[in-house]
């Protein structure tokens, strides 16, 4: 069989696997049977979008992929007895990270054009997660994939998926689980209070902002990024892309009621140029 390790997080591995069977490529994600890892699942089975991963079916076994055994596994698996295989959709274009840091490298005219595109079908599956009453909670580039030919945009790693109350569009975090990404993370995520649909935003806003424009090094990236969390853009931004940072400006709002929801947002997105 044909095994290769894809990619690993914080929480599992992902492999690519032949099917015999189907006589195509598969993304296997294994984690720790846990309740996180069944959320995630249950998560991927009410979302068939053309914009998100697409999930196949999963598994329960008592052990991970044997050429793991003589790797250092992470803390998070190690105690756990038994383990989630979860059969995906494979996305061979690379994630949304590959993106950004090849078009950081190498000039592209047709950049601002491809960024549009690009955010307007993140945001078409993150209206669909919404309608679903899901929250992604860790939107950002390392979880946003390719399929092979590029073109397709997929959302992935539901890892920190969670269900919001039926009469909320908040709710609090959990116990002292720490959650997301602190550089994607919304103001009121970071600071543990309610949150909901809209820290997804938040973090769609610095996506859209990180498609657009160079940050050459982490220490730009560092300053601007601070300033962007302030609503403040650098010098030349506004010039060059007026609607897309009156946009962005309205998805940083620190305030959660003045960022548009995803579904308003699509329509503003499909209407720039
Ligand atoms: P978690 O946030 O739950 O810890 P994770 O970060 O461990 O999740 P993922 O983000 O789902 O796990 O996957 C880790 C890496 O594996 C990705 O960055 C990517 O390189 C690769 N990968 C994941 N899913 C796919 C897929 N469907 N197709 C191709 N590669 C994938
Ligand atoms: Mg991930």
């Amino acid at each position: 069989m044909d095994i290769s390790v894809l990619g690993h997080g914080a929480y599992g591995r992902v492999y690519k696997a032949w099917s015999n069977k189907d006589q195509k490529n598969f993304a296997v994600k294994i984690v720790g049977n846990s309740k996180k890892s069944e959320r995630e699942v249950k998560a991927l089975a009410r979302l068939q979008h053309h914009n998100i991963v697409k999930y196949f079916c999963c598994w329960e076994e008592d052990n991970k992929y044997e050429q793991e055994s003589s790797e250092s596994s992470d803390s998070s698996t190690s105690s756990s007895t038994n383990f989630l295989y979860i059969q995906m959709e494979l996305c061979e274009g690379g994630t949304l990270r590959d993106w950004i840091e090849a078009k950081n490298s190498t000039p592209c005219p047709a950049r601002r054009q491809e960024a549009r595109n690009i955010i307007e079908q993140i945001t078409d599956g993150l209206a669909f997660i919404h309608s679903k009453k899901l929250v992604h909670r860790d939107l950002k580039p390392e979880n946003i994939f390719f399929e092979e030919q590029k073109i397709k945009i997929k959302i992935g790693d539901f890892g920190l998926v969670k269900n919001i109350a039926l009469n909320t569009d908040e709710s609090p975090p959990e116990g002292h689980e720490s959650f997301g990404t602190p550089t994607y993370m919304s103001p009121e995520q970071k600071s543990g209070g309610l949150y909901g649909k809209k820290a997804d935003i938040f973090a769609l806003g610095l996506i859209f902002f990180e498609l657009l424009w160079t940050l050459q090094t982490q220490m730009e990236k560092y300053t601007i990024w601070t300033d962007l969390r302030d609503q403040m853009f650098p010098e030349h931004f506004n010039v060059q892309f007026p609607p897309e940072c009156k946009l962005i400006k309205m998805m940083l709002c620190k305030k959660t009621k003045k960022r548009p929801g995803a579904a308003g947002l699509l329509t503003e997105i499909k209407k720039l140029y």
